[in-house]
């Protein structure tokens, strides 16, 4: 395992929506406190530790802090991560599938292995991920970025876009880039994926260049998109997600500290 970093060894990891909760002064994960509600729960299996989700008002007793994981991305190895990532897209799948979607009846957790079982008509159903792509897209030595209008702080990122049913991961970077922007694009090539449990995504990059059309940007979910040349950057979403990754090395070394290109582990 890969595993080592603040979340190794821990037995439990109590969580209370998308936040860790964390010992202030070791950074390492800080056990429930005895007296929290207890809303989820899952036992340490396959190597991967305990996780509790506690409820919404749960304090951080002192010396602790909630810290959400997707700020960790920012600081810790991805690889260093995996547990807390892990962990979080269950308990996310755990409170939607808490019944069956067939029937209505409760679902119970399955016995061998990560899933729920119906209680009354025994339908089956795993951890659901949610597909998504991120294009980058280039043209000369620019690249398409784009502000979506729900993004806060300027922030300009790749065009993303779930995969529709039936649907190539192909076929969804030109339909989204399209449809976002007005940007025809050439045959896109896989770069690197990102399992991104907020709450559910696998988010899978590729690039692709331009072939027609001016930027156009659709207005509702895009409300702004250009192309930027590496030495003019607008605000860039944070580091330690893909999409961050796939521009800082498209766009090369950019100002500040320079970004290592995203990586995935190795398959341990
Ligand atoms: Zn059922």
């Amino acid at each position: 395992m890969s595993d080592a970093g603040r979340l190794a060894g821990a037995p439990v990891l109590a969580f209370r929506g998308p936040e860790l909760l964390l010992d202030e002064a070791s950074g390492r994960p800080a056990p429930p406190p005895a007296d929290a509600r207890v809303v989820d729960r899952f036992d340490a299996r396959d190597g991967l530790p305990a996780a509790w989700t506690l409820a919404a008002d749960c304090p951080a007793p002192a010396g602790t802090a909630w810290t959400t994981v997707r700020s960790l991305l920012g600081t810790d190895p991805w690889t260093s991560l995996k547990p807390a990532l892990k962990a979080l897209a269950i308990l996310n799948w755990r409170a939607s599938s808490r019944f069956c979607g067939r029937c209505g009846a409760p679902a119970a957790d399955k016995a061998d292995e990560i899933a729920r079982v119906c209680t009354a008509c025994g339908s089956i159903v795993y951890p659901r991920l949610s597909p998504a792509i991120l294009a980058v897209v280039t043209k000369g030595g620019r690249l398409l970025l784009a502000r979506n209008a729900n993004f806060k702080g300027g922030i300009f990122s790749l065009v993303a876009g779930f995969v529709e049913p039936a649907e190539s991961f192909e076929e969804c970077v030109v339909r989204e880039v399209l449809e976002e922007t007005g940007v025809e694009v050439g045959a896109p090539r896989y770069r690197a994926s990102q399992g991104w449990p907020f709450p559910d995504s696998l988010m899978v990059g590729f690039e692709a260049e331009w072939i027609s059309g001016e930027i156009r940007p659709d207005g509702v979910e895009i409300a702004e998109a250009r192309w930027f040349s590496p030495d003019d950057p607008p605000p860039l979403p944070l580091p330690g997600s893909l999409s961050r990754a796939l521009i800082d090395a498209a766009f090369g070394r950019i100002g500040g500290e320079p970004q290592a290109p995203f990586t995935m582990p190795a398959p341990s």
